[in-house]
């Protein structure tokens, strides 16, 4: 109907625009119109159909992707990962794909550290402690640039944090950078947890070693509390509501985003 209605008043148009013409002054304008609308008459279902196949597709592309942003489902801090046990052993799997010997630990000990080193594979992490060998005992220490000594720790979650900060320990003393940052970090902000503020009482330890590798067990373990020597101190994690950017900045400048 509305294509009728538009036919008659193209062809009232047409008879005004000829005698225009006739007077020689709107033979441009005449032509002009003319191409628009013979282009709008041919052209328009098929722009229209063409749009409506291309509205299709975005409605079903946006509706199919999962997590996209239309979506109300938060995302997780930290991506899923797959935990299907290698092919070989997860011990074997660990030394092929990190560079990292781990000696002494039960299948759930491997599994957890497969699952970590996996969880940071998009950071400098694993790059920075390549090479190391971490050995199970009943305590946990860095022993030089290559070793550090493990506990059997029982709970994921503390194990994650302990084996980041051993590990942590190795990043500071083999790239030995962020040094005069983190002075000047830790006098701004004080130290990152309780545990580095008070290594010396707690573990015989030295506040600015630990707090370098406090700083970087946290930022690797975004949703885990601060325990790592959980029999002298615990708490929330340092990084929570924005805190310690000095000290989350640093971490973000020597492992890359996490
Ligand atoms: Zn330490």
């Amino acid at each position: 109907m509305d294509q009728q209605q538009e036919q008659k008043k193209s062809g009232s148009s047409i008879l005004n625009d000829i005698q225009a013409a006739q007077s020689g002054l709107k033979i441009g304008r005449f032509l002009i119109s003319q191409g628009a609308k013979l282009l709008s008459g041919i052209g328009g279902p098929v722009l229209l159909t063409i749009g409506l196949i291309f509205l299709g597709v975005f409605v079903v592309g946006f509706a199919g992707i999962p997590g996209g942003s239309g979506g109300t489902t938060p995302q997780p801090s930290q991506p899923p990962i797959s935990i299907t046990p290698p092919p070989g052993g997860l011990r074997q799997s660990i030394m092929d794909r990190f560079g990292i010997i781990m000696n002494g630990f039960d299948n759930q000990q491997l599994q957890w550290a497969w699952e970590k080193f996996l969880s940071v594979s998009g950071t400098r992490f694993n790059g920075l402690v390549k090479g190391v060998t971490i050995i199970a005992d009943n305590d946990s220490r860095q022993v030089d640039n290559n070793t550090i000594y493990l506990k059997k720790l029982t709970q994921q979650d503390l194990f994650n944090v302990v084996l980041t900060h051993e590990l942590g320990h190795i990043i500071r003393w083999r790239t030995d950078s962020y040094i005069a940052e983190l002075r000047q970090a830790i006098s701004q902000e004080g130290y990152v947890t309780s545990y580095s503020a008070n290594a010396p009482s707690c573990t015989g330890s030295d506040k600015f070693n630990e707090d370098y590798a406090e700083m970087i067990a946290y930022y690797l373990n975004p949703a885990s509390p601060s325990q790592t020597a959980s029999r002298c101190s615990s708490g929330s994690n340092p990084y929570i509501n924005n805190g310690f950017r000095l000290h989350y900045n640093i971490a973000r400048q020597i492992l890359g985003t996490f």
